[in-house]
């Protein structure tokens, strides 16, 4: 718990809000400017021109890479500003799990759960143990009976998953990307063949409030998938030609809301969700997580993915959701609402109920 530690040295009437300058931090230092908090933006050098240009950023760090965050300088810097740092996809991807475990500084949430991060295994005990349906997983190829998705890990992002129905068609999709080098044996060895679900994808963002203990339901995005999204276009003769292969790398984001009779479930999920989360890694989860899921036809809702931590699908929502609107009337973003939960836990004098 060193966050916890580390906010006892901290003076938390001049708190700052820091992230690294990717990602949802525009409005992850907008929401906390517009509470009143000082920000501290961390850029790889020259990202810094859009936090300069929009305004968001009191403070900015320059580094040559997001990792040097690690280094006892950067973190004096940030000790200084009294920073709690903000979590998001980058700081996971560039800063790492493990680094994050350890990171000097206190973090909005809980890092144990963060480190849960790409851990399929680990993430389906848990969303299984939540009551949530997941999609069948091959251990071994050979027995492939139904279409299946292959995934790689890591910094992939979608690119190189492919679609395959038997395990010859497996081995032979295999065999190619090898051969091309488009993939090695370690990513074999890492990979996950899940049986492809037929639908639409939602993803589900929430809010778990430790200071109110309520989870709130944020909104919906969809994801932009460069080529998948626009595979259909092309006439079906005309792929059979090009011999092309569906690509799921995210480009951007789209608002949703559900249909209504669907609300019921999804505000179940959450809940299950934090409930199982504060038995696995106590105290559980702060903040905002999102459940990646798919909407068959018969209405079942399939997770196949969590993130513990504000997603880049709610940048869709900067002026707020319908469902945040509900809760908050205008203008509250999932970055501002991170921000009115650490302006209330100081209030309130339970900081550390929010950070570890
Ligand atoms: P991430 O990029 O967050 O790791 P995934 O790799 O799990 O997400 O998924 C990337 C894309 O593949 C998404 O569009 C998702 O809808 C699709 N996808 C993932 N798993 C399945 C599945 N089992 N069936 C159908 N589509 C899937």
């Amino acid at each position: 718990m060193i966050g916890s530690e580390i906010i006892e040295e901290y003076d938390l009437e001049n708190i700052s809000i820091a992230t690294l300058g990717s990602h949802s931090a525009l409005q992850i230092l907008k929401g906390a400017k517009e509470l009143g908090f000082r920000t501290v933006v961390i850029c790889k050098k020259g990202r810094e021109e859009v936090y300069r240009r929009f305004r968001v950023a009191d403070r900015i760090i320059v580094l040559d890479e997001f990792i040097d965050v690690m280094k006892p300088e950067i973190l004096e810097k940030l000790k200084e500003e009294n920073a709690i740092m903000i979590p998001h996809g980058s700081l996971i991807a560039y800063v790492g799990v493990e680094n994050i475990k350890k990171l000097e500084l206190p973090i909005f949430g809980n890092r144990i759960l963060i480190s849960y991060e790409g851990d399929r295994k680990l993430e389906r005990e848990w969303l299984t143990k939540a009551g949530l349906r997941m999609p069948k997983e091959f251990k071994d190829p050979k027995e492939i009976d139904r279409l299946v998705i292959v995934k790689f890990a890591g910094a992939k992002g979608g690119r190189g998953y492919f679609l395959a129905s038997s395990y010859d068609e497996y081995k032979k999709k295999v065999d190619e990307l090898l051969a091309r080098g488009k993939i090695t044996e370690e990513d074999l060895k890492t990979s996950t063949i899940q049986e492809y679900v037929f639908g639409v994808n939602m993803y589900f963002s929430y809010f778990y409030s430790p200071i109110n203990d309520e989870v709130e339901f944020f909104g919906i995005d969809r994801r932009y998938e460069t080529n998948v999204d626009n595979i259909g276009r092309i006439p079906a003769r005309d792929q059979l030609n090009t011999n092309i292969e569906p690509s799921y790398v995210v480009v951007g984001n789209f608002p949703l809301v559900a249909r209504e009779s669907l609300l019921p479930k999804i505000l179940e999920i959450g809940d299950n969700v934090v409930e199982i989360s504060k038995k696995i890694a106590y105290p559980g989860l702060i903040g905002p997580f999102c459940i990646e899921t798919m909407i068959t036809d018969r209405l079942e809702i399939i997770a196949f993915e969590i993130s513990v931590r504000i997603v880049a699908g709610t940048n869709v929502f900067t002026q707020g959701s319908p469902y945040s609107y509900l809760l908050y009337g205008d203008n509250v973003s999932m970055g501002k609402r991170i921000a009115m939960e650490i302006k209330r836990a100081v209030e309130e004098n339970r900081i550390k109920d929010i950070v570890t």
